[in-house]
């Protein structure tokens, strides 16, 4: 009864372990259904000496201090900055669409012609979600905002959400917005880089502690006992029996190629955004600077989320889903000491510094 239990060892579940462990001195074990802990930001070292992201590229990026504090304890991180290389018309370029995209696909003198316009109407580092860069009134900035819908968003976000853009929520594309700039990384953030030991072990720092006790292939349906607290990083759905109906997910599948020579391709993502069933490539010797003369690659392919066929990777941020969310929120505040976080938990398309600042939450709400 003095226990807590912490459902999944993700990122969720190991800070929330490690602060009730560290802060509080109190017992915790972990438990998680997979045969590792890290969650989807499991990493592992092949037979050819290169860290492969299990579930897909992983980069740490953040701007928030308190995330940075707590998250410096366990790794450094690398100077690697994400850069994306989109494939758009057979030509490589960089997304987000910024103005060195704009040189790279478009005759020049248009292009010089719609850079002016854009800095005319935009401060420089602006960024503008494509749904509102579409509410152009100028011919020039119209053609250009129909030609990124079209090249960069419609056919990407129906493969990688099986809908349309304007049918998913707007935060979804607003993830990737148009820069007014020449910046061409992903993110912008004060902090970001791979871990220089990995993700698994950054997260295994995090759960050795005296106090923790870890069980994997180990799934909470099956544990028996009373506990101090539990929090549940799993979907909050199935904690509920799916009484109200399961929650959609979307899920990935990762094709894994290992090629005999250095390099695949000339970044360590690549975007597909208007050709093949695969959204992007992911090689993954990119992030460490792995040396091997091979290669491991992944072509990513989206689906829709089947129970018992296939893993939950992408809640489906929309109205009615928060709908149903909410009822089963409702049913989560009537427990007494059941805690729910994470990305399945809150039912909330977080990245990872996202999951750590909800879990320091939930932590100081206790504490309170
Ligand atoms: P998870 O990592 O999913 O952990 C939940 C754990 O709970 C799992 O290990 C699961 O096995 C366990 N579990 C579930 N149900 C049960 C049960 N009944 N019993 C026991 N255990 C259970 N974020 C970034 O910041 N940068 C990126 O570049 C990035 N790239 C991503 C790419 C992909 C393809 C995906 C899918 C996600 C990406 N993310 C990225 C998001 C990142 O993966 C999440 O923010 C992070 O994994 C959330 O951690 P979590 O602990 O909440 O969830
Ligand atoms: N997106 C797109 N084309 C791209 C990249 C992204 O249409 O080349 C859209 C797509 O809807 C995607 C969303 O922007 O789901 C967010 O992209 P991000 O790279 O942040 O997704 P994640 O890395 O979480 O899969």
């Amino acid at each position: 009864m003095d226990t807590n239990l912490v459902v999944g060892a993700g990122f969720s579940g190991a800070v929330i372990a490690n602060l009730l462990a560290d802060k509080l001195g109190e017992k915790v074990l972990v438990i998680d259904k997979k045969e590792h802990i890290a969650g989807n930001s499991y990493d592992y070292t092949d037979e050819n000496g290169i860290k492969i992201h299990k579930y897909g590229s992983h980069i740490f990026h953040t701007n928030n201090e308190k995330v940075w504090e707590f998250l410096k304890n366990f790794t450094d991180l690398n100077t690697y900055m994400h850069r994306v290389v989109a494939v758009i018309d057979g030509i490589e370029t960089t997304i987000p669409f910024n103005i060195n995209t704009l040189y790279d696909v478009l005759p020049q003198s248009l292009a010089k012609r719609l850079e002016e316009k854009l800095l005319d109407v935009f401060e420089y580092n602006t960024k503008v979600p494509i749904l509102e860069f579409q509410k152009q009134n100028d011919s020039d900035l119209k053609f250009l905002a129909d030609y990124v819908y079209e090249k960069v968003f419609l056919h990407y976000t129906n493969k990688q959400w099986g809908t349309s853009p304007k049918e998913v929520d707007s935060a979804v594309t607003a993830r990737v917005p148009v820069f007014i700039s020449r910046d061409d990384r992903y993110f912008q953030d004060k902090y970001q880089g791979i871990p220089v030991c990995g993700y698994t072990r950054t997260i295994e720092k995090m759960l050795k502690h005296p106090n923790i006790e870890i069980k994997l292939n180990t799934d909470y349906k099956d544990i028996k006992g009373d506990f101090k607290r539990i929090f549940y990083t799993g979907p909050i759905d199935e904690f509920f029996d799916y009484k109200f109906g399961q929650l959609p997910y979307r899920s990935v599948n990762f094709k894994l190629e290992t090629h005999n020579h250095e390099y695949y391709q000339c970044n360590a993502v690549v975007n597909y955004p208007c050709n093949y069933d695969f959204t992007r490539i992911h090689e993954y010797k990119y992030y460490l600077n792995d040396i091997s003369s091979k290669t491991v690659i992944a072509k990513e392919y989206s689906e829709d989320f089947v129970l018992g066929k296939n893993d939950r990777y992408y809640p489906v941020p929309k109205e009615e889903n928060k709908k149903l969310y909410d009822r089963y929120l409702s049913e989560a505040e009537k427990l007494n000491n059941v805690y729910f976080l994470g990305r399945l938990g809150d039912y909330k398309y977080y990245n990872m510094d996202q999951a750590i600042e909800r879990a320091i939450e939930v932590f100081e709400r206790i504490v309170k």
